[in-house]
């Protein structure tokens, strides 16, 4: 790129040996122009003087007069003469970390021996400044002045390639559920946050030599060699944060992958970094993991499912459950509706619970192909029922966080009902209570059209998501579905009956009804049918069953409605 601008460009050696300074001249004097000077005090006036033509210093660490530190502490506090790159020529690699902190952008040893390499090193170092100048905006977070998830991985890679320094860790960190600080404190007190750890991740960074830089909207990079104390880096970035940090809903993840393998590319090496914050996501006794074998296999199986969804889909090898929903409230429990359940029948892997690969999925965007085809096989299904059994039992499907981010959701789905016959109401939607607290702009536009076009809206594991009393009523929703955590553990007046009563009575004044689920043992159906709930769904039912087997409670329903009319008529 340096010869391609057609401009001669100037080196600044500073070298006292006369061997050295001719062996670096004919290094570089083919394609830039050269200017030397011979010890230490000169040099600062050669390069005052020079600073708008210099492109490069080469700078001896040993001279009469002023060591090379010396030159390079003087340009560190000149905000000019900072800007210049300088490369160090030194015998000892020791000198490397404290001129990395003076501000030295690369190093050669001393005695010169691969000439190639050393010209190749200069050159990449100029064009490196030169293109920093031109896209610095781009370049640094504008929020916390660090580098962005790009060029992050491009320096790091940079700093592979001309510092071998053996054993370096990637490290990633994360806020979690950050979003909640914007939400309760104002988006102020968030940007406070993130640029408190951007500081604190910039000093890590810089003591230890290696590159910081922010990933993400609540992610932060870290590459360093290796040798932390991993509890301490986290107690160094959570310094002055412990009031809004320590709390059980939103504190700092840190995941690790240590001693990184090399052969595999950067951003691998922070995707295994970030697999490792992940998996101790949503536990709030851990803070911090380092990648292992478990999760190394688990990645692998993770990719494979990746690779394996679009034949699954083609293949047909997808299949929906359905678990019953009945209403309780009645002179009998009558069947209501029921949820589609997706399960995958991998032919090497065996039946595959939605858990293995639904948030997977999520995480890549694969979901809502799967989605769609889950909603297109229910519609299918209802309408054949309706067909078959004269009888209407809507259907609820999920619809992931993920979906609602897709252009024209409505139409889509609205279409997909369309085409197999069946009207909205049939279908119904049920979108998890978090995704509303993380877009609740977004998806309450979303869902509003949706209930415009007929569908009912059902707020799943409502209770985990923190939705705010203030935004619970003004959301258009249809129904609420208990987060199946509340019911596990309810007892006659225990803290979790109280909450579930506390939320129908939400309910009631919003005027949804209410739905339980993973109701297991009668205990909790008495409980439950006590307290108003006006449906419920679990295993004290049924489990999610194949389509054969619903039907036999399709048939038992109708059985049972067929008796009601006789008795009425006798
Ligand atoms: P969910 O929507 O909360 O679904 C309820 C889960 O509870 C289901 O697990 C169901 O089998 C299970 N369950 C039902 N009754 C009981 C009970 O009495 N006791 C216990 N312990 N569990 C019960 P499943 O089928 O493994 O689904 C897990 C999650 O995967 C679902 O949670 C849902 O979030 C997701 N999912 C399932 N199918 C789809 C789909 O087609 N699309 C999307 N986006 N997500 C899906
Ligand atoms: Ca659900
Ligand atoms: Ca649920």
């Amino acid at each position: 790129m340096v010869s391609q601008l057609n401009v001669r460009r100037t080196i600044l050696i500073v070298e006292d040996e006369p061997i050295n300074r001719k062996m670096l001249e004919n290094i570089v004097k083919d394609s830039y122009d050269v200017i030397f000077a011979t010890d230490g005090l000169k040099t600062i006036d050669v390069i005052r003087e020079n600073s708008d033509v210099i492109s490069l210093i080469l700078l001896d660490l040993m001279m009469p007069d002023m060591d090379g530190y010396e030159v390079l502490e003087f340009m560190h506090n000149d905000k000019i003469l900072k800007q210049i790159p300088v490369i160090v020529c030194t015998t000892e690699r020791e000198s490397e970390v404290r001129c990395f902190k003076l501000g030295a952008v690369d190093f050669i040893s001393k005695p010169f021996s691969h000439p190639m390499v050393i010209r190749a090193r200069i050159d990449r170092a100029i064009e490196l400044r030169e293109g920093r100048g031109l896209i610095h905006a781009t370049q640094n977070d504008a929020l916390t002045g660090l580098l962005t998830h790009d060029f992050f991985m491009e320096y790091s890679h940079f700093r592979d390639m001309h510092y071998a320094t053996p054993g370096m860790d990637a490290i990633v960190f994360n806020v979690n559920r950050f979003h909640l600080i914007n939400e309760l404190q104002g988006r102020r007190a968030g940007d406070d946050v993130l640029i408190k750890i951007g500081d604190s991740i910039k000093h890590i960074a810089r003591d230890r030599g290696g590159i910081s830089g922010r990933g993400g909207a609540d992610e932060f990079l870290l590459y360093i060699p290796s040798g932390s104390d991993y509890d301490e880096l986290l107690k160094e970035i959570g310094r002055g944060l412990e009031d809004i940090l320590n709390n059980s809903r939103v504190y700092l993840r840190m995941g690790i992958y240590r001693n990184v393998n090399t052969d595999i590319s950067v951003e691998h090496r922070f995707d295994k970094a970030r697999v490792a914050c992940n998996s101790i996501r949503g536990n709030y006794n851990i803070q911090s993991a380092i990648y292992d074998e478990d999760m190394h296999d688990k990645e692998a199986l993770n990719e494979r499912l990746i690779n394996d969804m679009a034949r699954g889909i083609k293949e047909r090898q997808f299949t929906v459950y359905y678990q019953p929903k009945y209403a309780i409230q009645g002179d009998r429990d009558s069947l209501y509706g029921a949820e589609a359940l997706v399960r995958w029948e991998h032919p090497e892997l065996g039946l595959l619970r939605p858990d293995k690969f639904v948030p997977l999925f999520e995480d890549n965007g694969l979901i809502h192909q799967l989605d769609h085809y889950v909603w297109d096989e229910v519609s299918k299904q209802v309408g054949e029922w309706m067909v078959n059994y004269d009888l209407k039992i809507p259907v609820s499907v999920n619809v992931s966080r993920v979906d609602i981010g897709a252009p024209n959701l409505e139409e889509e789905i609205f279409t997909t009902v369309q085409n197999n016959w069946i009207s909205p109401g049939m279908l119904n939607l049920e979108i998890t209570e978090s995704a509303y607290t993380e877009n609740s702009d977004q998806i309450i536009n979303v869902v509003k059209s949706l209930r415009e076009r007929g569908f009912a809206i059902e707020m799943d594991d409502f209770g985990t998501g923190y939705s705010s009393l203030n935004m619970i009523t003004s959301l258009p929703i249809d129904i609420l579905k208990l987060d199946m955590q509340f019911v596990k553990n309810i007892h006659e007046g225990n803290k979790d009956m109280k909450m579930v009563e506390l939320m129908i009575d939400i309910a009631r004044s919003l005027k949804v009804k209410v739905v339980a689920e993973g109701v297991e043992t009668k205990e909790q159906y008495d409980l439950l049918k006590a307290a108003g709930c006006d449906v419920i769904q679990g295993f004290y039912f049924s489990m999610p069953c194949v389509p054969k087997e619903f039907e036999k409670l399709i048939e038992k329903e109708n059985g049972e409605l067929q008796r009601e009319v006789e008795e009425a008529l006798q």
